[in-house]
């Protein structure tokens, strides 16, 4: 689980990184003031995703 503040934090970084292409392999829900949501956010580089971008993201993987 992560901070939606930390996600903001983690995109700026990705994007003072000169944005490189991410993977998205580190997936985690995103937790805003104590309360899930259905969000997720990529630890690598911030994108948000809703929880079907996610499934489909893990389906495609698996093939
Ligand atoms: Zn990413």
């Amino acid at each position: 689980m992560v901070q939606m503040n930390e996600v903001a934090k983690i995109r700026q970084r990705w994007i003072d990184a000169g944005s490189p292409a991410c993977d998205h392999l580190e997936l985690d829900q995103e937790f805003y003031l104590g309360a899930r949501d259905d969000d997720w956010a990529c630890l690598s580089c911030g994108e948000e995703f809703s929880r079907q971008e996610v499934r489909a993201m893990r389906e495609a993987r698996d093939d």
